[in-house]
């Protein structure tokens, strides 16, 4: 079978590069066509729509930037919606809310396909290791079918029920929690920096207690040196907040310190550190005093 990819970003480059290398014909496709080139060293072949994708390939995994980008390429003009033959497959891994993976869902089996949605925790490096969080939900069948190809992308996955949105729910959740530590961190290391403590000893500390965490141990030592190359975009973790305070809306919850997570990201947008690393939410804590 033929897989297909959409979207080659920060993750989805290495996830199909990853398909390519466990011996999967691969066909991508990406808005700008240039990130296609790499791919296409490797052994894939490029395709000119995502209409042509779904229709020459059994599954088509996509990994797009924010809703607008997953319902434009699933269901605009040239959209896989239009290239699935019955029983195609579509995997859409982008992080989105679950009134569009509803959406997508339901244009996908109109169409004759399957449909799965299946975010993922994880960042550029274990995209690249293939070591990537899989919570999916969705079409069973299309889940079990596409259980080896999403093992060469990550080591867990979690199939968490046949309702679509389960996922985006679950992602967004999740990010709720990553976006609230950033920002506590970030202020905690501000703080330190402000009143004169050495900020190496703050990370051995906080390293060596029960809030030691990846996060806090890959990211610190780069925020101190002022590099916020992004692994995942600043401007990604603003939309993931802005989407968990509308889910939360939804059920009357208020998310206080997520909303001020929220607004501390979106001010850090508004400054211009969009395409940063999101960890560069510590220069808008600063009051942008690191950098400028
Ligand atoms: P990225 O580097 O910004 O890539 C975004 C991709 O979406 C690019 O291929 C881009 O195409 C495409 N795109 C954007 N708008 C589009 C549109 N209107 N139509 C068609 N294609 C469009 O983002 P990323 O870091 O790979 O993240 C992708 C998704 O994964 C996001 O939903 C993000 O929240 C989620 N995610 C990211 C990480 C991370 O650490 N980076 C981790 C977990 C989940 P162009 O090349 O043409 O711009």
């Amino acid at each position: 079978m033929t897989v297909g990819f959409a979207g080659l970003g920060i993750m989805g480059a290495p996830m199909a590069l990853n398909l390519l290398r466990g011996g999967q014909a691969v066909r991508v496709w990406n808005r700008t066509p240039a990130a296609c080139a790499p791919l296409v060293a490797e052994g894939a072949v490029a395709v000119a729509s995502p209409a042509e994708l779904s229709a020459g390939c059994g599954i088509t995994f996509a990994m797009l930037a924010d809703p607008a980008a997953a319902l434009a390429v699933a269901c605009g003009p040239g959209g896989i919606v239009e290239g699935l033959a019955p029983g195609h497959g579509y995997v859409d891994m982008s992080t989105v809310d679950p009134q569009t993976s509803t959406s997508l869902a339901a244009a996908v089996t109109a169409g004759g396909g399957r449909f799965l949605e299946a975010p993922v925790s994880g960042s550029r490096q274990p995209a690249e290791q293939g070591r990537l969080v899989i919570m999916a939900a969705g079409d069973r069948s299309l889940y079990d079918e596409a259980a080896p190809l999403l093992d060469l992308l990550g080591s867990r996955r979690l199939f968490l029920g046949e309702e679509a949105g389960l996922a985006a729910r679950m992602k967004l959740v999740v990010n709720l929690v990553m976006g609230g530590m950033m920002t506590a961190f970030a202020e905690g290391l501000a703080l330190a920096r402000a009143t004169g403590l050495p900020t190496a000893d703050l990370l051995e500390i906080l390293d060596s207690g029960a809030v030691a965490n990846p996060m806090f141990r890959g990211k610190g030592p780069r925020m101190l040196a002022d590099d916020f190359g992004a692994a995942f975009p600043l401007k990604h973790m603003a939309k993931d907040l802005r989407l968990a305070r509308e889910l939360a809306a939804q059920t009357g919850l208020a998310l206080p310190t997520g909303t001020a997570a929220h607004d501390a990201f979106a001010a850090a947008l508004v400054a211009g550190d969009g395409d940063l690393d999101f960890s560069a939410v510590y220069r808008n804590v600063t009051g942008r005093a690191v950098a400028d």
